[in-house]
Parts: C-alpha cells; sequence; structure tokens
C-alpha cells in the first residue's frame, strides 16, 4: 500500500481531535472486500474496511488510526459510522445478489457497551436490513478483558440472527479459551498462515489443524489474504470453503462494488 500515509509525528491530542474531526465530516467511510465460495467463485459476502482521506495528509491506513480511535474513545462512533455506511451499502447489494452478507469489524473493547445490541439494531432497522445479513468480526487488535461482558453483547448479537466472527485467528489475542467461551459462530484464519500455506510446511499444519479444530466446533471458517491460485488450490484441498484475498478482489469502494454487481457475471469472483 505505498499510497497510504502513516500519520505525521503529532501528539495524541492532535490525532484526537484530527480523528473527531475527520469523523464529524464524514471523511471516514467503507471500502468493500469480495468473500467467496473457493470452489465455485461465487460471491457470498463483502466485508467492509474503514478508510480515511484526509484532505490535507492523504490516505491514512487503518493499522494507524484504529488504535488512535480505541485509545482516544471514538471507536464506537467510528463503528457507528463504517456500520451505518455499510448496512446501507448493504441494501443496495442485496437488489443484486439478495443473500449476501456484510462483515462489519468491532474491536473487543466495544463488546464491553452494554448498548452495542441496540445501536445495531437501530442502524440495521434504517438500512432495512435483516439481522441475519450481518457479520460482526471481533478483532483481535486488543485481548477481550471483560470476558462476561463480551459473553453477554456476542450472545445479544446471536439471538437477534447477527453472526459472530473471531476475526485474524491465530495470530491475534484470540486464546483457545475465549474461542470456547465465546458465542463465535465463524473462524477466519489469519493471511500470515493463509498466505504462505503452499510453501511453507509450518502454515500448512496450522491451517489444517485450524480447519479441524473449527469443524469439532461447528464453525464456518474463512481464509483471509488468498492471493494466488495455488494457494486457494491448497486451501480447497484442505476443505476450506470460503475465501477471501486479492486473487478475488481488493477492497473498493462502494460504487465499484455495486458496478461490479450490476454486470451480467455480478457473482463470479475469479479475479486472476
Ligand atoms: P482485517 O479485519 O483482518 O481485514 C483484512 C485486511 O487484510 C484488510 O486490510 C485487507 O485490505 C487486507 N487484505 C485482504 N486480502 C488481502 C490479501 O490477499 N493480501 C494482503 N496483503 N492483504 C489483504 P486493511 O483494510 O488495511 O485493514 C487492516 C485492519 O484494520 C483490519 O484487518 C481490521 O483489523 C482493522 N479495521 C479496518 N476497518 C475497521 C473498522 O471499521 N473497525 C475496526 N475496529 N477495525 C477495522
Ligand atoms: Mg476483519
Ligand atoms: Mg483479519
Amino acid at each position: 500500500m505505498s499510497s497510504v500515509s502513516v500519520l505525521p509525528p503529532t501528539s495524541a491530542r492532535d490525532d484526537a481531535s484530527a480523528l473527531a474531526e475527520a469523523l464529524a465530516q464524514g471523511q471516514i467511510v467503507a471500502a468493500f472486500q469480495p468473500k467467496v465460495t473457493i470452489a465455485t467463485g461465487e460471491l457470498i459476502g463483502v466485508e467492509a474496511l474503514a478508510r480515511w482521506t484526509s484532505p490535507s495528509r492523504g490516505k491514512i491506513d487503518p493499522e494507524v488510526f484504529i488504535p488512535i480511535a480505541e485509545r482516544e474513545g471514538l471507536i464506537t462512533d467510528l463503528t457507528l459510522a463504517v456500520l451505518q455506511d455499510a448496512l446501507n451499502t448493504c441494501a443496495l447489494m442485496r437488489r443484486h445478489v439478495p443473500d449476501i452478507t456484510m462483515a462489519v469489524n468491532i474491536s473487543p473493547t466495544l463488546l464491553s457497551n452494554p448498548e452495542l445490541p441496540d445501536l445495531i439494531d437501530q442502524a440495521l432497522c434504517r438500512a432495512r436490513v435483516p439481522a441475519h445479513a450481518l457479520v460482526a468480526e471481533i478483532t483481535e487488535s486488543q485481548a477481550i478483558i471483560d470476558l462476561p461482558a463480551a459473553r453477554r453483547t456476542l450472545e445479544a448479537l446471536r439471538s437477534r440472527g447477527i453472526s459472530c466472527s473471531i476475526d485474524d485467528f491465530g495470530t491475534g489475542h484470540a486464546s483457545l479459551l475465549s474461542l470456547l467461551r465465546l458465542p463465535f459462530s465463524e473462524l477466519k484464519i489469519d493471511r500470515a498462515f493463509v498466505s504462505g500455506c503452499a510453501e511453507d510446511r509450518e502454515a500448512e499444519m496450522i491451517v489444517r489443524a485450524t480447519l479441524g479444530l473449527a469443524r469439532e466446533m461447528g464453525l464456518h471458517v474463512v481464509a483471509e489474504g488468498i492471493e494466488t491460485e495455488i494457494t486457494e488450490a491448497v486451501l480447497r484441498e484442505l476443505g476450506c470453503r470460503t475465501g477471501q484475498g486479492f486473487r478475488y478482489g481488493k477492497p473498493v469502494a462502494a460504487q465499484s462494488m455495486l458496478a461490479r454487481l450490476r454486470e451480467p457475471s455480478g457473482e463470479k469472483w475469479f479475479n486472476a
């Protein structure tokens, strides 16, 4: 991502006010990346990824501004902005692909907010999108500190029909214990293992073991970071059904995604 800048050295206060202003001005929007059935290339969902283009500083990487939002108490506002943008776009996508799902990233810190399920309900209502079309991807940027509160929130989401996914499995803070104790329905294998699984025996073993674990637990699995045909072939052989990665498409703006869905072959996503 060479065009993406990091913030120049500034104080935490400056970063927080720049981000708060960006949120107020609607500069934080979602980009969308396809999730496909590996065997057929059929589009089954998209993931919404926050994008910030600052008029003065250009594109800023989410790996830079998400931690600022988490640290500075802006993550709820940021998440709600991305969520609403994503669900509004999802409503338009569902005209072309009626069963498409929309994944939105949720920081672990938000799971201790008891209002989160109601806030998500309100966003779903405004966009007129059914709860079962939403996947909440719990990013592993920070450890889940308050496990009982996280469980209550995830149970409330699941009871509404929202899927809950554990993101970056294998590299984040997720422990096997949190996987066992929290009501997840999906597991995303981190691209650190996926991208190397065709050449690296250890990465392949980890992917294989994770698929076995997920199968035991009845979890749907998504392999993240599939870039090449050979990686795709290995995952297919290992029994992984769903994939995401540059092989199928990079994250793009809502308009580009919708234009693609309007094409006659809009549901097929072999990209390479
Ligand atoms: P993530 O949720 O695991 O999202 C996947 C990241 O991997 C995205 O980076 C995506 O562009 C990138 N990616 C997907 N396929 C490939 C591939 O084949 N090769 C390579 N090299 N990269 C691939 P992005 O958009 O820079 O986001 C980075 C992280 O920032 C996300 O990781 C997520 O943890 C966080 N993030 C992004 N948007 C949000 C948000 O709205 N809320 C929260 N809390 N976190 C967010
Ligand atoms: Mg994610
Ligand atoms: Mg991930």
